[in-house]
């Protein structure tokens, strides 16, 4: 029976993660760990400058859990570097409560703990949802155990992870699912700057996603549509069509 690890980065007491724990428990035996509070845009992390801690928890339903004080991908890296004795065929993250579109995946704590997953060199998953005020988690949860026996079956090809995104639709809304690349998800950052009760200045980023037009193509268009979004992303980030220009530059040390 296939060994699934379940992590998140909205924390342990998210219901994605409860609803991803129970879909899953049909393909698989799921372990969970995740970390203790919302990790949410905390990008690839790595603790390295002070202990990490593992608490034996329970879930809402009763699930006994681990919690971490880690963030999303110290969780993976705790699980696959063997805190988690027996091995681990699947890494599914999730159930992300809001997309992680475009520009997203490196601020994602739910998308790097998946990267930490394929560095391990283990499959891996990441499922976001749309917000909506109402979070119905049932459908991506149903889409991610659909999904999740096809990696089990056939593998991802090395340091390729599946960046899923689900519609916060009814199931018979949903059009289908596309396969899709990268698109662009800007945000209209603001910086706004206040003052302290000691009169000092701080800062707050704060900007909503605006709407470009997207190609038909792309995860943004796709969920905008009203379609499930499965996005392959590699970790190599070079950018191979520089390279040849790169090196007439004729750089000398
Ligand atoms: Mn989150």
């Amino acid at each position: 029976m296939a060994h699934i690890l379940v992590t998140n980065d909205d924390g342990l007491e998210a219901g994605g993660l409860l609803a991803l724990k129970n879909a899953l428990s049909a393909v698989g035996r799921v372990t969970v760990m995740a970390p203790d509070h919302n990790w949410s845009a905390s990008g690839h992390v790595k603790t390295l400058h002070k202990p990490l801690r593992v608490n034996e928890v329970r879930l809402a339903d009763g699930t006994p859990a681990f919690a971490t004080s880690g963030a999303p991908s110290d969780c993976v890296a705790l699980a696959c570097l063997g805190f988690i004795q027996e091995p681990i065929d699947l890494v599914v993250s999730g159930i992300n409560q809001g997309y992680n579109l475009g520009h997203d995946v490196t601020y994602s704590g739910t998308v790097t703990a998946a990267m930490e997953g394929v560095i391990s060199g283990i499959p891996s998953i990441a499922v976001s949802l749309g917000w909506r005020p109402e979070m119905d988690y049932e459908c991506a949860a149903r889409f991610a155990a659909r999904l999740a026996p096809k990696v089990l079956e056939v593998g991802l090809p090395p340091y390729t992870l599946l960046n899923v995104n689900v519609p916060n639709l009814p199931q018979d809304q949903i059009k289908g699912v596309r396969i899709t690349r990268q698109g662009l998800r800007k945000y209209r950052d603001e910086l706004v700057k206040r003052l302290d009760p000691r009169g000092r200045p701080y800062y707050w980023i704060a900007g909503e996603p605006s709407s470009e037009m997207e190609e038909e193509d792309t995860d943004v268009w796709a969920v905008e549509n009203g379609y499930i979004s499965i996005t392959p992303l590699q970790l190599d980030l070079t950018a191979h069509a520089m390279i040849e220009q790169l090196r007439n530059w004729g750089l000398e040390v």
